[in-house]
């Protein structure tokens, strides 16, 4: 038996589940999950020693691949000179600033933990703001553990098969309001109904917690003209797609300008941070300048930042963002053409670096019912061969896929020859 098996067993005595976060556990495709112990560049070894091809990059945040030899110098310089403070340190406005030059929709913005943080209190924001109380989200869309978006949820709650939490008081719940993803004509005729209840519409503006669903043309154009017209805040959570799918975000691959913005993942380059941000008129109403309260003890914690702000300064270099599309789409067309040559239907999305798989013939998919309907066996199979082979693809059929800069061709490569013995296998 492997060390990751005796791992996972040792682990389940006192975690729950054996994991600290529920997708890790393999529910969605079978077996033990793969206990990690070091990683560098595009490569991922685990506590057998194998090494894998990683395509889930930590969930989002090792956008320049992992251990990056400027970042680690950098942290371990600043871990030196102590690692939390709890009041302010110029480190603190270096990201501000930064971040509001990067994503210039951002006037202000607040650091937090984590991205379930920011996306809990740019809702309390938002509600705080307008005095209503409803929130529209859409199906398959994943906020973070925050009570209000935890209905009809996506990554490990859809991997679970339970998109809505028990111990979400229904009274909660029913501020929620759960429309398609991509259906504008849903939003439209809910605005008409209620638009004078609504705080705020949230919305991943590409979905990465249903696999990878980019928006149709109109989409995301028509929550920005709906919430215009009746008042409401369109709040973006671009913790996943934030620096990734361009370096000003979606918002800037898009052209639209959300009220408020939510980040994570990419912000703080591996360490535990998100944040939240948007117009002045809006964010002025956070503690301590307005009523609105938010907080957190290692809010901003200088560790996070050094390491947030050297990969901000990093992916900066121009050309990065075009470099890792192009090796993104190299990996999407060949799995693709692969598939294809196997008899096996697949369709594939992208948006910048990050990818998603469907096992289907009936593609592309563009929402949450087509997306469930793929064929989740053949995505365990699929995963599983890879996995043999050296390459780590997210664990679930409901999350994107990440490709970093330090995903070369070599590295593009080997995963295709992989996979086409895997779609082989799978045709058998
Ligand atoms: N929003 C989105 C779009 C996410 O993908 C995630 C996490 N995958 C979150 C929010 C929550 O972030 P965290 O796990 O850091 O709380």
């Amino acid at each position: 038996m492997s060390r990751s098996h005796d791992l996972f067993t040792a682990a389940q005595r006192h975690i729950p589940g054996g994991v600290n976060s529920p997708v890790r556990a393999f529910r969605g495709v079978g077996g033990d999950p793969v206990f990690f112990e070091s990683a560098s560049g595009a490569y991922v070894t685990d506590a057998d020693g194998k090494r894998y091809i990683d395509y889930v990059g930590s969930w989002g945040p090792m956008i320049l691949g992992h251990a990056h030899p400027e970042i680690l110098a950098a942290v371990t310089e600043r871990v030196a000179m102590g690692l939390s403070f709890g009041a302010p340190t110029e480190l603190e406005t270096l990201m501000a600033d930064k971040v509001c030059e990067l994503v210039p929709s951002m006037d202000l913005v607040r650091m937090t933990s984590s991205g379930t943080e920011a996306t809990m209190s740019a809702i309390r924001l938002a509600r705080g703001y307008t005095g209503r109380d409803k929130v529209i989200k859409f199906e398959g869309c994943y906020h973070g553990h925050v009570d209000s978006l935890l209905v009809k949820a996506g990554s490990g709650m859809l991997t679970l098969g339970e998109p809505s939490s028990p111990g979400v008081p229904a009274a909660l719940a029913e501020l929620t309001i759960t429309l398609s993803y991509n259906a504008i004509d849903q939003v439209r005729q809910t605005f008409a109904d209620i638009g004078n209840q609504i705080a705020c519409i949230i919305v991943e503006p590409v979905a990465g917690n249903m696999n990878c669903i980019p928006p149709v043309p109109g989409f995301l154009e028509g929550l920005r003209e709906v919430c215009d017209e009746h008042g409401a805040v369109l709040i973006f959570d671009e913790v996943m797609t934030g620096f990734r799918v361009a370096l000003g975000g979606a918002q800037e691959h898009f052209s639209i300008t959300p009220d408020l913005t939510a980040l994570g993942k990419i912000i703080g380059g591996g360490m535990p941070v998100g944040a939240f941000g948007g117009k002045r008129a809006i964010m002025e109403h956070i503690s301590p300048l307005g009523p609105v309260y938010q907080a957190g003890t290692l809010s901003g914690n200088p560790i996070a930042m050094t390491a947030g702000l050297k990969t901000l300064e990093l992916i900066g270099e121009p050309g990065f963002h075009d470099r890792v599309a192009a090796q993104t789409e190299r990996l999407t067309n060949g799995l693709e053409a692969q598939a294809r040559a196997a008899g096996i239907g697949l369709s594939t999305n992208r948006a910048g670096a990050m990818f998603g798989l469907f096992f289907t013939d009936d593609g592309p998919v563009t929402n949450y019912a087509q997306a469930t309907a793929c064929d989740q066996e053949q995505f365990r199979r699929f995963f599983h061969a890879m996995l043999d082979q050296g390459v780590y693809l997210a664990p679930s059929a409901f999350e994107a896929g990440f490709v970093s800069g330090a995903h070369g061709d070599a590295e593009i490569d080997a995963t295709l020859e992989a996979a086409s013995k895997a779609f082989a296998d799978l045709a058998r």
